[in-house]
């Protein structure tokens, strides 16, 4: 019997924010089958989604990767958190799109995500390579796609995290040095909306677990500095079969139009401290405003030139933060662009 170290990696019940745990099992090579991976459970009276009286939670694998640290046959194993009696917990956001995603699965929905982030050094204090104390570095404007030591900080772990989710299997598409220095991005996609949360999350344990080799932590506040520094966003694109077919752009400015009416209630799982970094100003429109346009990254929505000059593609959602859970924007969007519209 060939055994393996698999990696359960799960989402806790922390609000406003879930953030990742996981731990590991030796279990018996699954192979490439999802259902030879066992279930499993934890203490939820330690992630916030149980009382200690009645503690235990379940974790059912629902996707796995390759483990690109650990290498050979071992993997990362993506969970969904249940209930004792089987029933999704009230953290599981991942069970809400899957209902979502097989309701809308005739319009075939595509998602790409533009993850940014910002990098500090591991007590997670200063932007990495910030000056200590009170100042600050040259302001912004050299940074963004920039190359050089004194340009760009922490590229070490931008190259190792990008060629890991790449040996992992994670659709990752790219990545870039953003306008804050530290603040970097990469994007995941066109993938269908459960695999986009999946490889979304998958690449973020990975970023948070390779900073840990280099003394480096990776953050999601969607405002790391206040003032004239650019937030971190997760632009969210978007596309169904009618969108990419020819007259596209008329579905797609459609979308903007429902997606208008529906502003708060997305704004709603956006992300915490969304309002620090939708000021209107730094490519974002303010927070309570809704305004769609081609090419326009001061609005709320942008239609890409490329998809207007195309007249069809996909459009881009620049309102979530950082720090937004995919299962919930993903959910979100589906509801509004392909059903009667968002609830919350
Ligand atoms: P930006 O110009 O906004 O920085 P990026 O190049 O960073 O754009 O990201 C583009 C994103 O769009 C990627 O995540 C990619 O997967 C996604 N994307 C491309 N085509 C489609 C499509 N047809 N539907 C949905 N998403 C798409
Ligand atoms: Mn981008
Ligand atoms: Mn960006
Ligand atoms: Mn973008």
């Amino acid at each position: 019997m060939k055994v393996i170290q698999a990696e359960y990696i799960w989402l806790d019940g922390q609000k406003p924010t879930a953030k990742l745990r996981s731990k590991t099992k030796i279990i018996e090579e699954p192979g490439r089958k999802l259902e030879a991976i066992p279930e499993w459970g934890f203490d939820g009276s330690s992630t916030e989604q149980a009382t200690g009286s009645f503690s235990d939670c379940a974790l059912f694998p629902v996707a796995f990767f390759k483990d690109p640290i650990r290498g050979g046959a071992n993997i990362l194993v993506m969970c969904e958190v249940m209930n004792p009696d089987g029933t999704p917990h009230s953290s599981n956001t991942r069970a809400r799109l899957t209902k979502a995603a097989e309701k809308y699965r005739n319009h075939d929905p595509l998602f790409g995500i533009e993850q940014e982030y910002t990098l500090y050094d591991k007590d997670g204090v200063r932007p990495l390579r910030w000056p200590e104390g009170s100042g600050f570095p040259a302001p912004q404007g050299r940074y963004y796609c920039g190359v050089g030591s004194d340009e760009v900080y922490g590229r070490e772990l931008i190259e190792a995290h990008t060629k890991a989710c790449l040996e992992a299997g994670i659709l990752i598409c790219g990545t870039n040095a953003e306008v804050m220095p530290a603040q970097w991005e990469f994007q995941v996609g066109p993938l269908g909306p459960l695999e986009a949360g999946d490889h979304l999350w998958a690449a973020r344990w990975l970023l948070y677990r390779l900073g840990e080799n280099l003394g480096i932590s990776a953050k999601l506040d969607p405002k790391p500095i206040a003032g004239d520094w650019n937030g971190a966003g997760a632009h969210t694109n978007f596309s169904t079969k009618a969108m990419r077919e020819n007259g596209g752009l008329k579905v797609i400015e459609a979308a903007c139009k429902k997606l208008g009416q529906f502003h708060k209630e997305h704004i709603a799982v956006y992300g915490a401290d969304n309002d620090r970094r939708l000021t209107g100003k730094h490519e974002t429109c303010g927070i309570n405003e809704f305004r769609y346009g081609v090419s326009d990254r001061g609005a709320s929505i942008r239609i890409p030139m490329a998809t207007a000059n195309a007249g069809c593609g996909y459009l881009e959602d620049r309102r979530p933060a950082a720090n937004m859970d995919p299962y919930l924007v993903l959910t979100a969007l589906l509801e509004t662009v392909c059903g009667e519209g968002f609830e919350g």
